[in-house]
């Protein structure tokens, strides 16, 4: 049995204070939830976060992090200094990175294998734009996208993974793909999965759904056979709404 997961992208809102509120609020509202429940907040609110929810089951990631160990990369954060406040979680390969910052499928893979050498549990988003989804080659798109990512990655970092399945149509448009949409192409990522390392650990890897979560959505699109969690993000920034989605 795959343990759900329910991740929080406050992509970049709130100041520190306001985090911490959010957070604090949070902690009681999912204290006794059955899934795993991580927040995924802006750097400068990372310490302060990492504090607030210390001893909750309540996990930190960041949004991003570099490849790179350390060096002359202005503006950029290292994975040690992640590990080093207490941060467990790092999203890797947003779509909103991709389009926006020059994240590509060759620094994913490279980010990724650094996520893993310091202990990083990475959530490694994935997804087709409208345009290949229309075009028909939704699973063509995120195939290529899955073997580049894990290139040279090992079965054992593999299995410890999340994968999410973020449709960029569907990502703060307030377009829900389907839930049968989601779970069929769920599936098909966990087949990719599978012809890269074996249904052992295909079965084992835990593969989130992104893109317009809600509250109203959540039991349907939790109720599928391949979902196993949710990236969230305009849903994750109230604890209120954030905390029906992870008590799903
Ligand atoms: C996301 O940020 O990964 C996301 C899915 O956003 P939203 O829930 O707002 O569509």
């Amino acid at each position: 049995m795959r343990k759900p997961i329910i991740a929080g992208n406050w992509k970049m809102h709130y100041t520190v204070d306001e985090a911490v509120k959010v957070a604090r609020e949070l902690k009681e509202l999912v204290k006794d939830a059955e899934a795993d429940v991580v927040i995924c907040a802006p750097y400068i609110q990372l310490p302060a976060l990492v504090e607030e929810l210390k001893g909750t089951n309540v996990k930190v990631g960041a949004q991003n992090m570099h490849f790179e160990e350390k060096g002359a990369f202005t503006g950029e954060i290292a994975p040690a200094m992640l590990t080093d406040l207490g941060v467990e979680y790092v999203i890797i390969g947003h779509s909103e990175r991709r389009q926006y910052f020059n994240e590509t499928d060759e620094t994913v893979n490279m980010k990724l294998k650094t996520a893993y050498r310091h202990g990083l549990k990475p959530i490694l988003c994935v997804g087709e734009s409208l345009e290949e989804r229309e075009n028909g080659t939704t699973k063509d798109v995120i195939e290529n996208q899955i073997n580049k990512a894990f290139f040279e990655v090992s079965p054992e970092d593999a299995k410890e993974t999340v994968i999410a399945y973020e449709p960029i149509w569907a990502i703060g448009t307030g377009k829900t793909a389907t839930s049968e949409q989601a779970n069929e192409t769920i599936g098909q990522i966990r087949e990719m999965v599978g012809n890269l390392y074996g249904a052992g650990i295909a079965a084992a890897v835990r593969i989130q759904y992104g893109g317009s979560v809600k509250p109203s959505t959540i039991k349907e699109q939790m109720g599928m056979s391949d979902i196993d969690g949710a990236l969230v993000g305009g849903a994750s920034l109230l604890a209120d709404d954030f905390s029906k989605i992870v008590k799903f």
